[in-house]
């Protein structure tokens, strides 16, 4: 994950020790020393994230963050406070004033990656959101008019794994005040059960259990599809950071320190459920602007107007990170004698398990539409022509592979396609040369006799 971090601090030392530290986990670092500069490299380079010191001469840290936020253009950048150890109020403040998280001086391994990683992903997720949002034309959901921090806390529904029974009575009570729901669990095993029988807004899982081990609960609740997207807190023992870590690693999104201090206990916690329910929103947003507008009735599949829409952004995103988008077209052969020899309905049904058998046997990440008719096209980001020709030939035989049952009296036909391979790779590809390149090598697949995969041979050379 190479990301961009902006560094603020008006102390130099401050700022190489930063900069040090996250070069060396390969982040790209950019530094300001104070808050007009720091305003203007946001504009201009766009990071990221914005790790930010308070204490600033001229304009303090809680003015930038307050710029940066109302700035459509800057306002979805992460910001992360630097701020003193006992400023405890200062770190709440910061977090109430839009900022997304906060960090203490001097500045500890564990929670600079912890929080900034976590924050970074979270970016590059609502990125992925906003250019499917902008590609499918619908405005105004994500970016601009209502940000994360609008996002209502209240009423959360909670898990909390926790034996320590004062601990608990404050995180009940921390929650109780936004009018949330606590389910306490004590052991993984019913933690676990609930979990997965309802859908909590939050997890917050303690690792100092008497009798087990909460990282347990942890791991268990990211391999669950059910559960995978719960935001979990863990609460844990100051000297405990190894363990913190490992959290982390296994996808906790955040961690607080016993003694647990009430009211940055419920700035984290009103922090997870805001993005949670954000999350929640943008895809069910997404989903259905899609099914209204970009998917075709027939076999629920994307179609013709939102690969238009949409190859030219991922090629785009893929030339500025120097990787290769395939493309496969394929056309079903001699499908016409399918429909002048058994009707249109017949018809239908063998497009419908053509489409299914193409969906069953791509990854997640790719995207296939019914461009066409009969024709279909696939895209698959990071993907190089070698991988695309083996993605096109498995794909050209378990469509081949077996008879489609329909309907008529026959009861099953068989059915081919005929696969064209392309690949965009180079600054200023454009999305509809690709799309013709496929188109070409398809059809040379039909005159060289019909159900095979021909590769553009200009993708040779390249
Ligand atoms: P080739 O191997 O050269 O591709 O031969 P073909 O018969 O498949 O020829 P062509 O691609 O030109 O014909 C496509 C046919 O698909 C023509 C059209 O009537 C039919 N078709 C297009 N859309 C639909 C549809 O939604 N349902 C049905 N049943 N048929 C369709
Ligand atoms: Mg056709
Ligand atoms: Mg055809």
């Amino acid at each position: 994950m190479s990301a961009r971090v902006l560094v603020v601090d008006d102390v130099m030392p401050n700022v190489k020790l930063l900069a040090a530290k996250l070069t060396r986990e390969y982040f790209d670092v950019i530094t300001a020393s104070n808050g007009s500069q720091a305003l203007d490299l946001v504009k201009r380079e766009s990071p990221d994230i914005v790790l930010l010191d308070v204490m600033m001469p001229g304009m303090d840290g809680f003015e930038v963050c307050k710029l940066i936020r109302s700035d459509p253009a800057t306002m979805h950048i992460p910001v992360v406070m630097v701020t003193a150890l006992s400023d405890v109020a200062d770190r709440v403040r910061g977090l109430e004033a839009g900022a997304d998280d906060f960090l203490t001086k001097p500045v500890n391994d564990v929670a600079l990656f912890a929080r900034v990683r976590s924050l970074v992903r979270l970016k590059m997720m609502m990125d992925e959101w906003r250019l499917r949002e902008s590609t499918s034309g619908q405005f105004g959901i994500l970016g601009g008019e209502v940000p994360v921090q609008a996002e209502s806390v209240e009423r959360a529904q909670v898990l909390v794994l926790e034996d320590n029974l004062l601990d608990l009575d404050k995180i009940i009570e921390t929650l109780k005040r936004d009018d949330g729901k606590a389910d306490a669990a004590e052991t993984c095993a019913t933690a676990l059960e609930l979990a997965l029988a309802e859908d909590f807004d939050l997890v917050v899982i303690s690792l100092t259990l008497l009798n087990e081990d909460g990282l347990r609960l942890c791991s268990q609740l990211r391999s669950h599809e059910r559960t995978r997207q719960v935001p979990i807190l863990l609460v844990v023992d100051e000297g405990d950071m190894s363990r913190v870590a490992k959290g982390l690693e296994l996808g906790a999104n955040d961690y607080v320190i016993k003694p647990l201090d009430r009211n940055e206990l419920r700035a984290r916690i009103r922090t997870q459920i805001r993005r949670k329910r954000f999350q929640d929103r943008l895809r069910a947003n997404y989903e259905q602007s899609l099914s209204l507008a970009l998917t075709d009735p027939l076999t629920g599949m994307f179609n013709r107007r939102y690969v238009g829409a949409h190859l030219p952004r991922l090629l785009e995103r893929a030339a500025d990170s120097n990787k290769p988008v395939s493309i496969l077209y394929f056309d079903i052969d001699h499908f016409k004698k399918i429909n002048d020899t058994y009707g249109h309905a017949i018809g239908d049904e063998v497009l419908r398990e053509v489409a299914a058998r193409a969906s069953r046997n791509l990854r997640n990440f790719d995207l296939v539409a019914r461009y066409g008719g009969e024709e279909f096209v696939v895209i698959m980001p990071d993907t190089d022509r070698e991988s695309a020709l083996t993605v096109a030939e498995r794909l050209r035989r378990r469509i081949s592979g077996s008879l489609i049952k329909v309907s008529a009296a026959v009861g099953a036909v068989p059915v081919s396609v005929s696969i064209g391979v392309a690949l965009g790779c180079r600054q200023g590809d454009n999305a509809g040369d690709l799309l013709d390149r496929a188109d070409k090598a398809m059809l040379a697949a039909k005159r060289a006799g019909r159900n095979r995969v021909i590769a553009d041979p200009r993708d040779l050379s390249a």
